[in-house]
């Protein structure tokens, strides 16, 4: 999943980005609100982690456009501890969550979980199609209870898929939900990762989960056709 994480601070930032990083999320940063507004309005983010105080556009002008332009996306807020009001008008504005600084990334991630999830019916973290099981939570994968190990991306392309089991996922969706602002169109990186993750998920194994969709993209599915 991809997150947007707009902070001014890059020693905060940058603790933030490699955090996130290291749970296999997605990340793309703007330093400063017009950026953030920017990429917030051009991509399609899963989240997006909200500073207040920002250089050029603050976090609350910010949170009021993306919202009165129909952008649902979940905010998670950033607020200076000493700000209360900053943080009850940002979820007047629609924001979803806060988090006052300084903060245990523990508890950042705990929030950026339950705000991801949020948007699924079922709040169980063990995401399955038919012997295939992933633990949002642990980052283990398995088919016919076999651990299968896997690596960053793979992970993060499996998520996406299986988050999106049994409906034709595009290249163009995979682009924008599991590589970042550094995406390069003109290569066949996805098709790439797809053979890295049938070779793991589905070679050694009778029934193919992971099937092509011709010119389109992918489903995940147990059964084709
Ligand atoms: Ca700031």
């Amino acid at each position: 999943m991809r997150i947007l994480l707009v902070e001014d601070e890059k020693k905060i930032a940058n603790f933030i980005e490699r955090g996130l990083k290291e749970e296999h999320y997605i990340v793309d940063i703007a330093y400063d609100g017009e950026k953030g507004l920017f990429l917030a309005e051009i991509n399609a983010y899963d989240l997006i982690i909200l500073d207040i105080m920002l250089p050029f556009k603050d976090g609350l002008s910010i949170c009021r456009e993306l919202r009165s332009k129909k952008i649902a996306t979940p905010i998670l807020m950033l607020t200076a501890r000493d700000r209360v009001e900053d943080k009850v008008l940002g979820l007047d504005l629609g924001a979803d969550d806060y988090l006052a600084k300084p903060f245990e990334f523990e508890e950042l991630l705990a929030r950026v979980r339950a705000l991801l999830r949020r948007k699924e019916t079922d709040k169980s973290t063990i995401l399955k199609i038919a012997d295939l099981e992933l633990d949002q939570l642990t980052h283990k994968v398995k088919r016919a209870g076999r651990e299968i190990s896997l690596t960053s991306k793979e992970y993060t392309l499996l998520e996406y898929l299986m988050l999106n089991a049994n409906q034709v996922v595009t290249r163009t969706m995979i682009s924008e939900h599991v590589w970042n602002e550094d995406f390069d169109s003109f290569t066949n990186v996805i098709d790439v990762y797809i053979k890295y993750l049938r070779n793991k998920i589905d070679k050694d194994f009778k029934r193919q989960l992971i099937h092509t969709i011709r010119g389109t993209g992918y489903t995940l599915k147990e059964r084709s056709g």
